[in-house]
């Protein structure tokens, strides 16, 4: 007996009532293959981005626990909307709000995190024989019992945790584009899709700004043992699987060039060249929940000097790392400064783990376009700089190029099976 399918429809693939009933059919095609089908959608286009400037324009520092229950209202609204076209279509489907679904969280709003999964009523709809529909990228925190939601691209997480509460067969990622690329194909237009990939890679890619996968959504995969699968809610094309350890054979030099345009430096100086100075500026931030990327710190050149501490953070979180760090001004550290328009380019593959000369050769092909790298940050399989924002959409481009990740022979012929074998 076929098993339980977990599919999560992206905003763009619910963004009118036509992709709506084009997501519902798709949907009821599975279950008439005999699978329980649990579908997670996320909010309509860009309803998220509407509901964000909608707070922006009442206030200026938007309550963290009224934002949840207003943003948490998009995802409600396309599932509500599916079920009336899955009924349409005679079959039976419920939608259900990650509350009513079970998705139990930390207290963190706008970035909450899943603690668990009580998925009863999820399991009474499909053992009714319904297709249960649940509104992505919010759950219910555990002890203040509130609507939270969990950060942008949640509704992948949320798809990948009620596929391993319910121990799916699969999690099937439906978005706008045919998976997961050599880079993002919006910036390069020949872009390889990839049809396997492995979880290590793939984690480095959304950590990087991949937003293709939510990096939780990856990382809560990888622990439970969830598959994934994303694809195209447009056609069916076979897409990309992301292969658990053990699973790859082949490892290509260079998996791919990701990007984001979405970085903050912020840069401290006067920082006491003393034990536990770096300590304190970090604890404050990570008490305010803000996640910091690359740091980089200069040793003051003269006993009892000074020393220089650059760090980046998502350009969202800048307002609550200011507001996190200010008070330790004076005391842990001297002065303040940050850049917004920062951005990163980066390129991943486990391959250059074995390989020396990758970042030689980045940062030769970014000096020859005259690409100026204002930090740099590397792991055995990811080198990453952060350049000026308007300069990355180039830097992608010629990275990409260098490395020869479009075209035919390269790494997806080499790859130990295809996207349709591995299911
Ligand atoms: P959804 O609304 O379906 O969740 P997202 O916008 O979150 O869709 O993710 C899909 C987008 O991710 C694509 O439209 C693409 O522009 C972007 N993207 C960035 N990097 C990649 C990549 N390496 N491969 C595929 N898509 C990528
Ligand atoms: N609607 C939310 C967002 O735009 C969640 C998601 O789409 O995954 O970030
Ligand atoms: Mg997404």
């Amino acid at each position: 007996m076929p098993g339980t399918i977990v599919m999560k429809f992206g905003g763009t693939s619910v963004a009118d009532a036509e992709r709506i009933k084009r997501a519902a059919r798709r949907i009821v095609d599975k279950r008439e293959l005999g699978h329980a089908v649990v579908a997670v959608l996320s909010a309509r286009g860009k309803t998220t981005d509407e509901l964000i400037a909608m707070a922006e324009e009442v206030s200026s520092n938007p309550d963290p626990r009224e934002m949840d229950m207003l943003l948490s209202s998009g995802e409600r609204i396309s599932c509500a909307l599916c079920a009336m076209a899955i009924n349409d279509l005679g079959h039976r489907a419920i939608s259900l709000t990650g509350s009513q679904a079970g998705i139990v969280t930390d207290e963190s709003h706008t970035k909450a995190l899943i603690l668990d999964v009580r998925a009863d009523r999820i399991r009474e709809g499909l053992e009714e024989d319904s297709i249960v529909l649940v509104a992505g990228f919010q759950g219910v925190s555990s002890t203040g019992k509130d609507v939270t939601t969990l950060g942008r691209g949640g509704s992948d997480t949320s798809a990948v945790a009620i596929a391993a509460a319910l121990g799916a067969e699969v999690c099937e990622i439906y978005t706008d584009v045919a998976g997961v690329y050599t880079a993002d194909p919006r910036i390069v237009p020949d872009a390889r899709l990839l049809s396997t990939v492995s979880f290590e890679e793939m984690l480095e890619m959304a950590a990087s700004g991949a937003g293709v996968l939510q990096l939780r959504s990856l990382e809560y995969a990888r622990s439970h043992g969830v598959r994934i699968h994303c694809r195209s809610s447009f056609d069916d094309e076979p897409g990309t699987v992301v292969l658990a350890e053990g699973e790859t054979m082949e490892q290509p030099l260079i998996t791919a060039v990701t990007h984001s345009t979405a970085e903050a430096r912020m840069t401290l100086v006067g920082v006491p060249d003393e034990p536990g100075a770096a300590a304190r500026i970090f604890q404050a931030l990570a008490a305010v929940n803000v996640n910091v990327d690359m740091i980089v710190q200069n040793e003051p050149v003269s006993a009892g000097g000074l020393a220089e501490i650059s760090f980046t953070i998502p350009r969202d979180d800048l307002r609550v790392a200011r507001a996190a760090l200010e008070p330790l001004q004076g005391d842990a550290f001297g002065g303040l400064t940050a850049h917004e328009e920062m951005g990163k380019v980066s390129i991943v593959g486990a391959g250059m783990r074995s390989h020396p000369g990758v970042a030689a050769k980045v940062f030769a092909v970014l000096a020859e376009e005259g690409v100026n790298i204002d930090m740099i940050a590397t792991s055995p399989i990811k080198i990453s700089c952060v350049i000026e924002r308007d300069e990355v959409e180039r830097a992608v481009q010629v990275l990409h190029a260098a490395f020869e990740l479009s075209g035919e022979g390269t790494i997806s012929e080499e790859q130990p099976f295809k996207a349709a074998e591995a299911l």
